[in-house]
Formats: C-alpha cells, sequence, structure tokens
C-alpha cells in the first residue's frame, strides 16, 4: 500500500502548508481538517490537515512522519476550512490565526479535558513468554499480571499509582501489542447555574401574529429550499422577532439540522440563555443546546465543542465565535442585533461575526436569518437590491404602543438652570412620578467616561495622558485619573497643574455623577449602576440585573450595555442622558449609530402592559438621527442616510479599508507611510481610492505614534491580495508595525 501523505498547516505563526508521511497505524484516524500534532523544526507542533496528498516539490522518501491525531474526526469541517482560506484572502491574515480563532484554545491544547485513560490486555502471554518478559522487564511482567486478572479496562492512573511505575513501563508493553490503552471522556454538564438563578422565564410558545406568521412562513419556505439565502428580519422593538428565531430554529432541526444562533456577548445574560435554552430543548427533546460565550471555563468550552462536533449536540447559541462552532450539517445561521458592532472582532483576525456568518451559510448551503429593530445599512441596502429577503414585523405583539419619545434641549435648559445640566426638569419630574407609582426608571449614558475628564473652568486645561494624546478619566471611588487606552492612572489634582485654581470642575457625564445626581433628586430611591467598571466582577452584572427584575432597584443607571436584548415589564420610564456624543466623534457612521442608540434604547421602555415614555436630553435637538428616532422612523432614517453615504461613495456603496502604522519615532512613520502610499497608487491605480496617509486621531498609545491610510474600494477580494503581496515585499523598518482592517466599525 502506497504511504500516506498530508499536507498540515502547522499553526503558532507558521503560515504555510507542510508535508508528512502518515503512520500505518493513525492512517484510519486521517482526514482534512483533523488536528494532528507534527515536529517543525525539532518541536512538536499543532497543526491542521489541509490536504490529502504528496507535495509537489519534495522528495517523499525524505518527509518526516505526522506524530498524533489529537480528535478521531476532523476538528474542522470541510465548509470551515473553505471558510477559513476564504477569509484569509478577504482579511489579509495568516491562516493559522483563523484556524486558531476557530477552534478554541480549549480544544486545541485539550486543558482541562476531563477523560480518563484505560489500560486493558489485548493479548495474553503463554506461561514461556510471561516467565521471558519476568526474567527481563520485572516491572512490565508485574503490570501485566495485575491487569491480566482483572475483569475490564482499568484506569491507567490508578494503577501504575497502585504499582508504584511509571508511565514508561506502560508504554513498553503498549508497543509490543500486548496491551492497549483507551481514552474515555467523562462528561461535564455545564450551565447549571443559569438555571439556579431563579430567574427562569416562561418558555411557552406564543401564537404568532400575522406578522409574525408570514415571516415564519418565508423562512420556513427557504430552509425547505435546502439551499443557501439570507433573510433580513426587520422588526421594531418587543414586535416578537425572538419568537420567530425559535420556530425557523424548531423548522431546522427537526428536519434533521443544525444551527448556530448567534447574539451579541453582553446580551447573553442568564435571563435570556434559560429562556432560549429551555425553548430549544424543548423543540429537540434529548439534545442539548450549547451555550458558547466568553465566560465559560475551559472545560466547559471543550465539552460544549465536543458534543457539537461529534453531533450529540446541534444547536449553538452564543457570542461573536460561535460562528465557528463545529454544528454538523448546518441549516440555519440566526444573526440576533446584527447591527451590532460587537460582531466585529478588534484583534486579528478582525472578522465580522455577521459577514462571515452569511458567507459560512453560503458556503455551506444554509439559511441565515439577520434580524435587528435597526438594521445595519449595510444589510437593508443588500435588502433593497433584492439579495437578501426582506421581512417586516412592524407592529410590536399585542399593539401595544412604542413609547412616546420627549426630546428635551439642553440648551434651553442651560439657559434655566444657569449651568451645564444633567438631568433636565422634565426627565426629573418623570422619575419622581416613577418612583412614587413603585415604576423602575432606566438611566442611559452613551459611553463609559466619555468626557468625565477634567476641566479647568479658569484657564480651560484638560489633563491628558502623557503616553496617549487623549484625556485621562476621573474615576470619584478612589480619586484616580486613568487613561482608557494604556491603562495609567495617576491621584486626581486639586487644583489646576497649569494655572493652580482651586476649582476644576469634573466634565461630563460618567455614570458615576448621573448616580448622584439621581441620589440628590430621589433620596430615598434604590439607585444601582451598571458600567465596565462596576461589572468587573464576574457575577455582579447578574446580579444586579436579578435585583431589578425583582424591583429591588428603583432607578438603573448604565451605559448602553445595559440596552441589549433586555425585557422589564415594569420599566415604564427610559431616559437618554446624553444623546449627542455619539454624533461628535470623527464616524461617518455616527449618525447610525445615534440612532440606533436611540430606537433601541426607547425599545427598552413599555415592554408591559403600561405605555412607556422616553426622554432624551440633547444640544442638538434637530439633528436627523434625532429626529426620525422619535417615531422610530427607520425607512425615513435609511433612505435619508443613504443618500448622504451615496454622495459620499461611502460604505455600503464601497467597501472601507484602514491600515495603521505605529512607532515610536513619528517622522520615520510618515516617511514610510507616505512611500508605501505612493507604491500602493501606483500598483493599483484604479482599483482603490487612497485617503491620507495621516496621523490618527488619537496620535499616541503606549508611547507608539500613529498614522493611518484608508482604502476605498469596490473589489476587496482583488485589493486585498494584493495589498498583502505588496506589504510582504515591503522593506518595513524593524520598529514599524501595521495592521489592516478590512471593513473597520470603529473609525475612532
Ligand atoms: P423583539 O426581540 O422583537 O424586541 P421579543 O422577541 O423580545 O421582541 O418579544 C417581546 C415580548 O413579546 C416577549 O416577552 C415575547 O415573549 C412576547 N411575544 C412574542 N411573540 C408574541 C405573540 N405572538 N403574542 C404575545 N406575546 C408575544
Ligand atoms: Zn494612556
Amino acid at each position: 500500500m502506497a504511504a500516506m501523505i498530508v499536507g498540515v498547516h502547522p499553526l503558532a505563526g507558521f503560515d504555510k502548508l507542510l508535508h508528512y508521511r502518515v503512520p500505518e497505524t493513525l492512517r484510519d484516524s486521517v482526514a482534512v481538517g483533523s488536528l494532528v500534532r507534527v515536529p517543525v523544526l525539532n518541536a512538536l507542533r499543532l497543526g491542521l490537515v489541509g490536504e490529502i496528498g504528496p507535495p509537489r516539490d519534495f522528495d517523499v522518501g525524505k518527509l518526516k512522519a505526522l506524530a498524533q491525531v489529537v480528535y478521531p474526526f476532523p476538528a474542522l469541517p470541510p465548509d470551515l476550512l473553505e471558510l477559513a482560506r476564504w477569509m484569509a484572502g478577504y482579511y489579509a491574515c495568516g491562516l493559522d490565526s483563523i484556524i486558531e480563532t476557530m477552534i478554541p484554545a480549549a480544544v486545541r491544547n485539550g486543558a482541562g479535558l476531563k477523560q480518563e485513560k484505560l489500560l486493558a490486555v489485548t493479548q495474553r502471554l503463554t506461561a514461556e513468554e510471561l516467565a521471558a518478559l519476568t526474567k527481563r522487564a520485572p516491572q512490565q511482567a508485574k503490570l501485566y499480571r495485575f491487569l491480566e486478572q482483572q475483569f475490564r479496562a482499568q484506569r491507567k492512573a490508578l494503577v501504575l499509582a497502585r504499582l508504584g511505575q511509571t508511565a514508561a513501563v506502560a508504554a513498553a508493553l503498549v508497543k509490543r501489542g500486548v496491551l492497549r490503552e483507551e481514552v474515555r471522556r467523562i462528561e461535564r454538564i455545564a450551565y447549571t447555574d443559569e438555571h439556579a438563578h431563579g430567574e427562569l422565564v416562561a418558555a411557552q410558545p406564543h401564537v404568532l401574529n400575522a406578522e409574525q406568521q408570514a415571516a415564519v412562513a418565508a423562512v420556513t419556505a427557504s430552509l425547505g429550499a435546502g439551499k443557501f439565502g439570507v433573510s433580513l428580519l426587520h422588526g421594531v422593538t418587543g414586535s416578537g422577532k425572538t419568537e420567530v428565531y425559535l420556530r425557523a430554529i424548531d423548522t431546522a432541526l427537526k428536519s434533521g439540522g443544525g444551527v448556530v444562533f448567534l447574539v451579541p456577548e453582553v446580551a447573553l445574560t442568564p435571563q435570556t440563555v434559560a429562556r432560549l435554552r429551555s425553548r430549544l430543548e424543548a423543540i429537540a427533546p434529548g439534545h442539548r443546546c450549547v451555550v458558547w460565550h466568553s465566560h465559560l471555563s475551559e472545560g466547559e468550552r471543550l465539552d460544549g465543542w465536543l458534543a457539537l462536533a461529534t453531533g450529540e449536540a446541534r444547536v449553538v447559541v452564543g457570542a461573536r465565535s460561535a460562528v465557528f462552532a463545529p454544528v454538523q450539517n448546518l441549516r440555519l445561521i440566526v444573526v440576533d442585533e446584527e447591527h451590532e458592532p460587537a460582531y466585529k472582532q478588534d484583534e486579528t483576525p478582525r472578522y465580522h461575526g455577521r459577514d462571515v456568518a452569511v458567507l459560512r451559510a453560503k458556503l455551506t448551503g444554509a439559511v441565515c436569518l439577520l434580524g435587528s429593530a435597526t438594521p445595519s445599512l449595510e444589510s437593508f441596502l443588500n435588502a433593497q437590491h433584492g439579495k437578501y429577503r426582506l421581512l417586516q414585523l412592524l407592529q410590536r405583539v399585542d399593539a401595544r404602543k412604542l413609547p412616546h419619545i420627549d426630546i428635551v434641549d439642553l440648551r434651553i435648559e442651560a439657559l434655566k438652570q444657569r449651568t451645564l445640566p444633567l438631568l433636565s426638569g422634565k426627565l426629573v419630574g418623570a422619575m419622581q412620578a416613577r418612583f412614587e407609582r413603585r415604576e423602575q426608571t432606566i438611566l442611559f449614558i452613551n459611553r463609559r467616561g466619555y468626557s468625565s475628564s477634567i476641566l479647568c473652568t479658569k484657564c480651560g486645561h484638560i489633563e491628558e495622558c502623557s503616553h496617549c494624546s487623549i484625556a485621562m478619566t476621573y474615576h470619584r471611588t478612589d480619586e484616580m485619573l486613568r487613561c482608557h487606552l494604556c491603562g495609567d492612572q495617576r491621584p486626581a489634582p486639586l487644583r489646576c497643574p497649569k494655572c493652580g485654581a482651586p476649582d476644576i470642575r469634573w466634565r461630563g457625564l460618567g455614570t458615576q455623577r448621573i448616580e448622584e445626581a439621581v441620589r440628590r433628586v430621589l433620596p430615598r430611591a434604590r439607585i444601582e449602576r451598571m458600567d465596565s467598571d462596576t461589572m468587573g466582577k464576574k457575577n455582579r452584572f447578574r446580579e444586579v440585573l436579578a435585583q431589578f427584575r425583582a424591583g429591588k432597584v428603583d432607578v438603573l443607571v448604565g451605559t448602553q450595555m445595559i440596552g441589549k436584548g433586555l425585557d422589564f415589564p415594569n420599566v415604564t420610564l427610559v431616559g437618554l442622558v446624553d444623546a449627542d456624543m455619539s454624533m461628535h466623534v470623527p464616524d461617518f457612521r455616527a449618525n447610525e449609530r445615534t440612532f440606533q442608540l436611540l430606537v433601541q434604547v426607547a425599545g427598552r421602555a413599555g415592554r408591559g402592559d403600561r405605555a412607556g415614555e422616553v426622554v432624551v436630553q440633547t444640544f442638538t435637538p434637530q439633528a436627523e438621527a434625532i429626529q426620525f428616532s422619535r417615531h422610530a422612523d427607520y425607512a425615513g432614517f435609511a433612505a435619508a442616510e443613504l443618500k448622504v453615504r451615496q454622495d459620499f461613495r461611502y460604505p455600503p456603496y464601497r467597501h472601507l479599508i484602514h491600515h495603521l502604522f505605529r512607532g515610536p519615532n513619528p517622522e520615520k512613520l510618515k516617511f514610510f507611510a507616505e512611500q508605501w502610499a505612493k507604491l500602493v497608487e501606483k500598483t493599483l491605480g484604479e482599483r482603490v481610492e487612497l485617503r491620507g496617509p495621516s496621523a490618527s486621531p488619537i496620535e499616541k498609545i503606549k508611547d507608539e505614534y500613529r498614522w493611518q491610510l484608508w482604502y476605498f474600494t469596490n473589489a476587496v477580494t482583488k485589493v486585498v491580495p494584493e495589498l498583502a503581496r505588496l506589504r510582504a515585499g515591503f522593506a518595513w523598518p524593524d520598529d514599524l508595525t501595521q495592521v489592516l482592517d478590512v471593513d473597520p466599525v470603529n473609525l475612532v
């Protein structure tokens, strides 16, 4: 029989394909997609089998042997391997980095793998053989005799410990074929904590309304067609999109298929997870629903992954990276809140979970269902062009009214209060009324500590980080200033470091300041704050939400992290304290973000039987994003905003690629960025339009300067490989690092 040869992609920084000979004993367990260990530069490394067959230009006789097959089934099914190759080209990164993203670390290094090794006798020795063995290798004979008397396979670790022997003794007998070693996996049932929280929400299916029925019928039809298709479910907040997802999942599972259900990480609260799990497990009795998020222990992640890879489980609910879950016979991918920027990974590989979901569905021939109350303009334009099918839920369930939105003009309020206002009279009055009626309020702040910087009212001095050119953030709890980019910190000064004036004011609206302002107007209310500062501790987020749900908190103050996917019937007032912030950042998506935020935030109010009220405070009440959001007029907003995007040829009309250069020497950075830009312009010509190079909005981070270059193009798949090729051949100085980001979502 001819030797079996495989091409392997070693991981950990080796972006190439190396060939190996497969030993006879491993032949049956190797396939394309197998995770293996191979010798590279005299060390064993993990790798992934990318192809079966000999190399073109290498003497097969000289090939080294493959050392180990980690799992007896492919770690990446063929569709994921194809997806990995496509992503490496599209996002200009090494295939190894994609494979490492697709296969969780816990799976790759088998850490926490709850398994035990067993030993058993396979071949009985004759009396003479045993005598010979006793003479030659008494330890081996002892082990053999012990095992020979056992009725079934024994746990290796226990046997060796009991006989005081080393693993080498067993290995010698295994090698001679006298003993066999087998691995038994111990199943670990994870996620019980979610049920223990006493938050289980009734998970009965609802009777669908007409719009939901139409949407479900459309998705069922495309699932029935058994081929690739994308549907965009645009449903106003509270229109019952989840019910549509669940019915679609039901259909996919009943036809024997597998399902990936993506939600933004912050939406993976115990409430949603518990609700989904109980519904999904009711749909497919006997099937486990795997949950996938960043708080899993290594062991839990490994178990979930194994359950999917072996087909024990067919459905996974998770954040971004769950798009790579090894679900078998994938039929449906649901992406909830598809507009969420959190789907984009902000480190290599810089992929967009929603876009990758669509592509995986395409490569597999599955259906992709994208849902949102405020679809991204990218997806909406695809629907307008007929590439996606548009499904709409324009009514809230039970014909509940969308909440009334009050816009408060902070400029007028500032004149009234004769100071920069935190809470307007309107908002305070509304909160007091809620408190008296024992109803609940949520106050949103646009971004954590966005401008809780320290500002001298005399000379205008702002304390900046000395390593990054951004303002330091003031933290009242420990009287410290911190840089949110590099983490540098120092005590907050009592006097202005520049002019010495004693009244340095805390500018802007950190969550802490709002919390304090609420305490002043509602001294008897129970107030909780929720932002990434206070939520650092693992279970705090869940605790606060549970208390809020139980009615033990009157006012919840937080950043938009509390805005996602939460459903609190007793919340009848939502205040957005600072609607302007996201419009004043230099990002062409600022309007879209503001609109999305306003609509999503407003959607948190009035989910129960009582009508909701929303108060939006702003210095720019005339802005389009604010005006359209008053009536949750998505279509109106999209039309106006798409027109602007088209005029400027911004995404979604063209793709955008960001190229960042960083290093310690600003002159050198500028020089090389300019040389590079010239080369690109000359080589790629018409296919890209360049902007820059220029200093980044944040010029310095952690003592490194930053320059950037933008490319606009209609042909990412042609331009990116070309950029990658040019980049590899360019003479970069050693102290310059550069990063390509295709389809970036945050421009500052
Ligand atoms: P969305 O995600 O569109 O904002 P949800 O899926 O969270 O809305 O649904 C809002 C609420 O309406 C949930 O409490 C859900 O259980 C309920 N619901 C969904 N469909 C129906 C229906 N057909 N009849 C009654 N209630 C429903
Ligand atoms: Zn800094």
